[in-house]
């Protein structure tokens, strides 16, 4: 696949369409060619510039969407038109698609309670879904491995992996080495939101960019992730901007 991307601070981010990033993934099912999908926001960039493995993970990723409003106002200041596309959104979105063509899926993450209700509201939401394997987020690192056998056993076309980042991009890596041909994503705390346990930010927040506000005055802890990333971030895209600008 031609990838068509641009660069956030030296990061490749994916330029494409919501609909365009659903229909190359069912492209990939369909010719059994997995792929790693990150749905990148600034913690992450920031993350990655102090983490050579997690770098290396987003250099190395199939399909980078902007997840964030901060990388589609970082593409914004370098003159490049692209929209957000919410994780949790494309997520559902692939949901969706898989029911019509009856391809296995596999949910890891979140609490017990969180992961059950979240299978148990997609089977009702999507009567014809496939579950083909599921899994709480909280298992200690000497069960990976048979996590991953049992995960990988199931076969799923697509692996919703909700461990929040950096963790659930290290999970997927490490699945990949024995399920090539699967598609895996990222979906930080949408488990949360789709089992009613977080409540997603109303449409006027989501249309203004700023889901990541409301998150931060439901969630207050949020607070120190942000103001110790975002800032640096902000001012790192203005200059890189301000560089290629000139
Ligand atoms: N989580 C998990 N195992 C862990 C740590 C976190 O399953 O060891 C889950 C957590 O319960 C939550 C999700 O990972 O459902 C992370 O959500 P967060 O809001 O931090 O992710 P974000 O959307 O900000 O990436």
């Amino acid at each position: 696949m031609k990838r068509k991307t641009h660069k956030v601070l030296g990061y490749d981010v994916d330029l494409l369409t919501f609909d365009e990033a659903v229909k190359q993934v069912l492209e990939n099912i369909k010719n059994k060619q997995g792929m790693q999908i990150v749905t990148v926001n600034p913690e992450m960039i920031e993350l990655a510039d102090k983490s050579k493995v997690f770098s290396s993970i987003l250099k190395n990723a199939d399909m980078v969407v902007p997840d964030g409003s901060g990388i589609k106002l970082a593409l914004k200041l370098q003159g490049i038109k692209q929209e957000q596309i919410p994780g949790i959104d494309l997520a559902h979105e692939l949901i969706a698609s898989c029911e019509i063509f009856n391809y296995p899926i596999a949910l890891i993450g979140a609490k017990e309670n969180v992961i059950q209700t979240t299978v148990k509201r997609l089977k009702s939401e999507f009567q014809g879904i496939n579950i083909s394997y599921y899994k709480n987020g909280y298992f200690s690192s000497s069960k990976e491995d048979e996590i991953i056998d049992s995960l990988a056993e199931s076969e799923p076309k697509l692996v919703l992996v909700a461990l929040g980042a950096p963790k659930q991009e290290i999970f997927i890596t490490k699945c990949r080495k024995k399920m090539p041909e699967s598609i895996f994503i990222g979906v930080g705390g949408s488990f949360d939101v789709w089992s009613g346990e977080v409540e997603r930010a109303p449409e006027f927040f989501r249309i203004m960019g700023c889901e990541w506000l409301y998150r931060t005055i439901k969630q207050p802890e949020r607070i120190k992730r942000i103001y110790k990333t975002l800032p640096m971030f902000l001012f790192k895209v203005i200059i890189e901007a301000a560089r290629k600008n000139g």
